[in-house]
């Protein structure tokens, strides 16, 4: 490894693909044409291009899909600014909500979560998931 390397994010020895890889400009490339957009953006309404990935989980050696976003070169400097334990202040936007997406205001109710787990169990029973409720109790004969 070059000194380049070892300096800077690079330093993480948790990291399997080093940011100057091939691997890791088409793995790049691949999850920002999948998802465009800074997704902590959107989160709070806007649309802004993303230009880095995330590891979401803060752990480098992570490298599947599930643990990779998209974000905005502003919101990636943030969220891995709190991945280090340092404290980040963002105040709020014109609307008064909170500029940081991690903002409890910005979390799901237990309410929508319950929904979209039905909705996720409904889609798992296959085709006949897929029929709404109402019509298993439809009788074609009258
Ligand atoms: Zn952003």
């Amino acid at each position: 490894m070059t000194k380049a390397n070892q300096s800077g994010r690079d330093a993480d020895p948790r990291r399997t693909i080093p940011l100057n890889s091939a691997r890791w400009r088409k793995l790049r490339a691949y999850i920002l044409n999948e998802s465009p957009m800074c997704e902590h953006c959107m989160a709070r309404g806007i649309l802004t291009p993303a230009t880095d990935v995330d590891h979401i989980s803060g752990d480098p050696s992570d490298n599947s899909m599930a643990n990779l976003q998209s974000l905005c070169h502003s919101c990636h400097s943030i969220k891995t600014a709190r991945d280090h334990g340092k404290s980040v202040a963002m105040g709020c936007d014109l609307n008064g909500m909170p500029l940081d997406p991690s903002h409890p205001w910005y979390r799901r109710s237990d309410a929508v979560l319950a929904g979209q787990q039905a909705i996720e169990r409904q889609k798992s029973r296959g085709a006949d998931g897929d029929r709404p409720p109402a019509l298993s109790f439809f009788n074609a004969d009258c």
